[in-house]
């Protein structure tokens, strides 16, 4: 599913922090418990692309039906780099297929 690590800042006490979410979620800061400090900054994190030494693309995505945690499964794995970015797009469609 659609997976977020979202940015925080709170302007009560200066407070700076972060979090992962399956949404873009107001948080609650750490710091003084003030809350409903909605993202600063998000970026999405329901697709990965891993490289290794020999340049091997790995397509990792956050499945429809993940729950509570990103549980990545492998999409799969080329070294042609515009397969790579094709499947990387493939991949958010199958995170959020909505
Ligand atoms: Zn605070």
């Amino acid at each position: 599913m659609a997976w977020y690590r979202n940015s925080y800042e709170c302007t009560e006490c200066g407070e700076e922090w972060e979090d992962e979410w399956s949404c873009c979620c107001d948080d609650e800061c750490p710091n003084c418990g003030s809350s409903d400090w909605s993202p600063v900054d998000s970026e999405n994190l329901s697709v990965i692309v891993e490289t290794d030494d020999e340049m091997t693309f790995s397509i990792y995505y956050s499945p429809a039906d993940a729950g509570h945690c990103p549980d990545y499964v492998l999409l799969a794995e080329t070294k042609i780099k515009n397969l790579a970015l094709f499947l990387q797009k493939l991949a958010f469609q199958l995170s959020a297929p909505e």
